[in-house]
This record gives C-alpha cells, sequence and structure tokens, in this order.
C-alpha cells in the first residue's frame, strides 16, 4: 500500500490553504493505488491542526515549544523524525517560503531525491511522474523519479475543497526528537505588513506595476492611471525590495492574494509566484512590450505596447471622460 506524506503548514493555529491542496493531491495518489495520506503536524499544541486535517487517513503529531512558529532548524528536525518513523513512498511540501528549505533538507537526510514546482503528479508503478514549471512558467519539464521521493508542489494546481474532507481522521502522536532542545536557530520575532495603510485585497480596481517601470521616478506614471480608475497601485515583488512601494502593496506568494473586478499589469513578466497573488481577478489587462511573457496566458486582453507611452495616453484619455 502506498503511503503518502503531508507536511502541513500553518500559521497562528491556522492550517494554511496550500496544506489541503497537498492532501488533494495526496489523496488523488492514494485513490488510485488504494494507498493512505498521512499528514505531519508539527506545532506546539499540534491539537489545534488536527481538527482542520480532515483530509488525512493518519495525521501524525509532534508537540514541542520550539515548534511554536516556523523555525526552519526545528521543523526540518521534526519533519525528518516523521519520515524516519513512517517510511513514506511520496513525501508533499509547498512550493512556499517554509517548504522551499524544508524539502531540500528533507530530502538530503533522508537520502530522497526532490522534484521541485510542481504542477501535476501522479504515481506509477515505483515510479512519480511530475510535471515542474521552469523559467516563469516558460517551460513545462516531465521527470519520472524512483520512489520514494519528495515533491514540492507549486500553490494553485490542486482544489483545496478535494483536501478538505476524505480521511479517516486517526491521530499517532510521536515523541519529539531530542535535538529540538540546542537549536541553533531561534526565532525572535516575525513582523508583517501593515495592512492599516491599504489592504489590497478588499480593492476592486488595481493598477500594478513590474520592474518593467524601471524607477521609482517612473511610478507617478502608473499612480495617475491608478487615481483616475479610482484604482489601487500595487507592485511585483522586485518593486517592494527596491523599495518603490510599501510591502503591504505588494501581490504574490510572499505578498497580497487580490481578486479585484480589473487589473492592470504593467511591465509585470508573469512568474509563478506573482500569479499565484492575481489570476482569479475577474479581468485581467496585461501590457507588456515582450509578446511571449506569462502574464499574456492569464490575461484576458493584453497589448506590447512600450507602458511608457500606454499610460499616460490612458490617463489623458480617462481624464477627458
Ligand atoms: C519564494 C518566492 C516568493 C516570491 N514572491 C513574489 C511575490 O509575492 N510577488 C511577486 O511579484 N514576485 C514574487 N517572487 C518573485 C518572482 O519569481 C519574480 O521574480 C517577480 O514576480 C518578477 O517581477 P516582475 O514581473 O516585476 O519583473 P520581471 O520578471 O523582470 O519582468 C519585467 C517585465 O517588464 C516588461 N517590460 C520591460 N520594459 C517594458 C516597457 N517599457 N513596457 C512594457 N513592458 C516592459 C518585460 O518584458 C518583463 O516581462 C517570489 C519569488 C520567490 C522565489
Amino acid at each position: 500500500m502506498i503511503k503518502v506524506l503531508v507536511y502541513a503548514e500553518s500559521r497562528d493555529g491556522i492550517v494554511l490553504p496550500i496544506t489541503h491542496e497537498l492532501l488533494a493531491a495526496a489523496r488523488q495518489i492514494a485513490a488510485a493505488h488504494a494507498g493512505e495520506v498521512l499528514c505531519c503536524a508539527l506545532a506546539a499544541e499540534p491539537e489545534a491542526l488536527v481538527q482542520q486535517l480532515k483530509g488525512a487517513d493518519r495525521i501524525l503529531t509532534i508537540a514541542h515549544p520550539a515548534l511554536a512558529s516556523y523555525n526552519p532548524e526545528a521543523h526540518a528536525l521534526a519533519m525528518r523524525a516523521v519520515v524516519e518513523e513512517v517510511s513514506p513512498d511520496v513525501v508533499l511540501i509547498g512550493y512556499t517560503t517554509a517548504g522551499l528549505d524544508l524539502g531540500s533538507y528533507v530530502s538530503v537526510k533522508t537520502a530522497r531525491p526532490i522534484v521541485g514546482y510542481c504542477t501535476e503528479l501522479a504515481v506509477e508503478g515505483a515510479i512519480l511522474n511530475a510535471t515542474s514549471q521552469l523559467y516563469r512558467g516558460k517551460l513545462n519539464a516531465t521527470t519520472r523519479t524512483p520512489l520514494p521521493a519528495v515533491a514540492v508542489l507549486v500553490p494553485g494546481n490542486w482544489d483545496e475543497q478535494d483536501g478538505l474532507s476524505g480521511g479517516r481522521g486517526e491521530v499517532t502522536s510521536l515523541p519529539a526528537p531530542d535535538s529540538l532542545d540546542s537549536l541553533r536557530i531561534r526565532v525572535t520575532g516575525s513582523t508583517s505588513p501593515d495592512l492599516n495603510q491599504v489592504d489590497l485585497t478588499k480593492a476592486e480596481r488595481i493598477v500594478c506595476v513590474g520592474r518593467g517601470i524601471g524607477s521609482a521616478e517612473k511610478l507617478p506614471l502608473a499612480s495617475e492611471l491608478a487615481t483616475a480608475l479610482n484604482a489601487e497601485i500595487a507592485g511585483s515583488r522586485p518593486v517592494i525590495d527596491s523599495g518603490w512601494l510599501p510591502k503591504a502593496r505588494q501581490v504574490g506568494k510572499s505578498g497580497q492574494k487580490v481578486k479585484p473586478k480589473l487589473y492592470i499589469a504593467a511591465g509585470v513578466s508573469g512568474a509563478p509566484e506573482h500569479l499565484e497573488g492575481m489570476k482569479s481577478a475577474d479581468f485581467i489587462i496585461a501590457v507588456n512590450s515582450d509578446a511571449k511573457a506569462p502574464i499574456f496566458e492569464f490575461a484576458h486582453f493584453g497589448t506590447t505596447c512600450d507602458l511608457f507611452e500606454l499610460l499616460p495616453a490612458l490617463s489623458r484619455q480617462l481624464g477627458k471622460s
């Protein structure tokens, strides 16, 4: 019987949506092979997480104060202990900030090959077939990896709903590894963007600028259009990392997940991490001078106009009406 183990990612006692996607993927594999879906809940008090993992047949918990928030060292050590205890055929981890280092650690320490950026997954005999999205979605790679293996899954490719229920929900508590008492990494605190500045998740219209805007000095071109449309201005990660806009205005995997009626992406290439935050917008308009930019695959309307010409022209036109 095939065993698929899911790492349950959570924040402040709430299981994150990616975990339910992983459970959905695990349930698909288990259904095709009469297998079992295992899930590990690693936390100071895992009981609260257990209630939210109804898509798992067996939930393996480790309780320890060091697991209270995401300390990479603590979660890696605990995850390794779970993998060594249950010997899963497939380990599923989310392609998230936490999952990026956790996946590599589990792969190396448990001598399992790792497949990253997965958007499709299936088991065939003793082989894991995966499709991975590479180069910001410009290329899909298919791989065949011998089991046991670790797969890191890109969010947004499985239906969370399928991972919310359907498991037996048995709970097994495992002892915390002694190594959790002598960690080299200490989490001293965390900061969240100040959402009082702006809450992009509630915006009906967003004008988002990407690296193509070139510099902070050019931002008024976008903010004038935003004003003309009664929209909020937002940025891709490079724009935020460069300090051109505040973090609260970042859209994407490590920013806000938005669902406005109108989303104008200007000078944004459409990397998977950006798409994750905006692809459910009702109407997406892409302005990108590169006709091959991945954003065009998701946009309802697109133009290869130079944004430096188009944005002021649009603002002028809207100003007249
Ligand atoms: C763990 C992780 C988390 C991440 N989180 C996020 C996130 O939350 N949000 C996010 O956005 N990214 C995130 N990223 C980064 C992401 O991978 C991309 O690097 C980023 O989205 C690229 O931003 P961009 O599209 O603005 O820049 P680029 O990819 O450099 O694209 C700039 C685009 O501008 C176009 N352009 C240039 N000049 C013009 C012009 N004059 N007119 C029109 N078009 C022009 C170009 O053709 C190009 O397509 C994350 C990455 C990782 C690894």
